[in-house]
């Protein structure tokens, strides 16, 4: 059986994996996306607002929103395997 996280805003998830900001209340599919939205008491950056810009100049969201069992995930673009391959992992800055 899953072992199910509960957060005070009534969020649940599973596995230990993913990650919840107890600021924005935002939910991250790993620790490395929640770490990049940047968690700060005053405010985050808001997941959805978040752009890069790729090798070929291109401005791309950098999370989408992934509606799972327990309410929506930020999940990286790369990370998406329904995303085309060339988007793979060019997020230099
Ligand atoms: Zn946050
Ligand atoms: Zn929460």
């Amino acid at each position: 059986m899953p072992l199910l996280a509960t957060c005070k805003c009534g969020r649940q998830w599973s596995g230990t994996v993913q990650a919840h900001c107890t600021v924005c209340h935002e939910h991250f599919s790993t620790v490395n996306n929640f770490d990049k939205h940047e968690p700060n008491r005053r405010g985050c950056k808001k997941p959805a607002q978040m752009v890069r810009k790729k090798l070929d100049g291109t401005v791309v969201p950098v999370f989408k929103a992934v509606e799972e069992r327990y309410g929506v995930t930020w999940v990286g673009w790369s990370e998406d395997t329904r995303f085309t391959e060339n988007e793979n992992e060019d997020n230099t800055e």
